[in-house]
């Protein structure tokens, strides 16, 4: 979704009005003298569909915070990407969408259930790759984090793992089009560690006020923030293909917990992540955004829990057929190359992988029906789970 679907918004300004209504129409966004104005809003508020989901006892869990996926927000039920996994206290997270931190307040992941202990669990957090879907609440618990978390041991600090600077921008599409400006020519492609030093520099004020003022400890005391270092693995090229691996990244082995990497195709956004947890009583594998990926089944090998990005490719349609061939064609190539179809998800990654479990998560679109999602069970032969926010799930004892 991601990038292309932005790059086309860009697009589609320079489109007749009645194209580019249908084309707004398609993606649930009308325009709005003076601006741009999400439909929907002005329903009635539907209580998530998670929020009936009980918490499960088991030692080792995962909890879906999040699970729509694309910059796109349309949905009362379903928030930003973020998949939570649990080992006895210990709260590891993969991505920080739009409301992942409401939501991890809400699925009561912290010992008191208050906002002022919603970080105190967590020892990790980990970004697939920095499309804003996956990054818009890292600004958020960056910056609120030094206040959220009472009752952790002292000096603990939260890991942070994500994309380093690759250096390189895409190439403009479509081909031939006028270059647009480079934001932060400085550092246009800016990693996890160089966009959260922007962040420290952008809530300067906030930071010196309180460690001056007020004696709270600055964000640098919580967060320890690492680029995932890809020497000797690959030189990132975004309009390649990433390299086959023989064996996944070491990440970090935290006492029992084991967390591993590959790298997947989400060309030409790279490099993109997926992680494997391993506990003492088995493991999750968050795909991140991806194709079907030979790297992403290695990693998914006999896990208990595949949670796999999945996008519908009728929405696709939907969305393209309100665009001119020369511009819908290519997005339509675009959107369906880098993600991974409802037909596909199953049959030839959670199968060949033999995941246990296929856990469909960022959603595109977020609200399509739970039949369309079902038919991803066709040529899998193990359980199919429709994500659904704060749904809890038990592996072991
Ligand atoms: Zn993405
Ligand atoms: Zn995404």
């Amino acid at each position: 979704m991601c990038d292309a679907v932005s790059r086309a918004m860009s697009d589609v300004s320079a489109l007749p009005e009645s194209s580019r209504r249908r084309f707004l129409q398609a993606l649930g966004v009308t325009a709005a003298a003076g601006g741009m104005v999400a439909a929907g809003l002005g329903s009635a508020q539907a209580a998530p569909r998670g929020r009936g989901h009980r918490p499960v006892r088991n030692r080792t869990r995962l909890v879906l915070l999040g699970t729509a996926g694309g910059p796109v927000h349309q949905s009362h039920d379903h928030y930003g990407v973020s998949t939570a996994v649990v080992y006895e206290d210990r709260v590891y997270v993969v991505d920080l969408g739009l409301g992942a931190y409401r939501r991890l307040i809400e699925s009561g992941l912290s010992p008191l259930g208050t906002g002022a202990a919603s970080l105190s669990q967590v020892r990790g957090i980990f970004f697939t790759h920095l499309h804003s879907d996956h990054t818009t609440d890292w600004p958020a618990v960056y910056a609120t984090g030094p206040m959220n978390a009472v009752g952790r041991p002292q000096g603990s600090v939260i890991e942070v793992f994500g994309p380093g600077d690759r250096g390189t921008l895409p190439r403009v599409f479509p081909p031939g089009r006028a270059v647009p400006e480079v934001v932060n020519p400085e550092q246009p492609t800016a990693g996890i560690s160089g966009m959260t030093g922007y962040l420290r520099q952008a809530f300067s004020q906030d930071f010196n006020d309180r460690t001056r003022d007020s004696n709270f400890p600055g964000p640098e005391s919580l967060f320890h923030v690492q680029d995932i270092d890809l020497t000797g693995i690959w030189d990132v090229d975004p309009a390649g293909t990433p390299p086959r691996l023989d064996r996944p990244i070491e990440v970090w082995q935290d006492g029992d917990v084991r967390i591993t990497a590959t790298l997947v195709d989400h060309h030409p956004t790279a490099p993109a992540f997926a992680y494997r947890f391993d506990t003492p009583d088995g493991s999750v594998v968050v795909s991140g955004d991806t194709t079907v990926s030979a790297n992403l089944i290695d990693l998914a090998r006999d896990t208990d829990y595949l949670v796999h990005e999945v996008i519908d490719p009728a929405y696709v349609d939907q969305i393209v057929a309100s665009l001119p061939p020369a511009i819908g064609g290519p997005l339509r190539e675009h959107l369906i190359a880098a993600h991974t179809t409802i037909e596909q998800v199953g049959r030839d990654v959670a199968e060949p992988a033999g995941a246990r479990n296929l856990v469909l998560n960022h959603l595109v679109p977020a609200d399509s029906s739970r039949r369309r999602w079902a038919a991803a069970q066709h040529g899998y032969s193990g359980r199919l789970i429709v994500g659904e926010d704060l749904l809890q799930l038990g592996i072991g004892r």
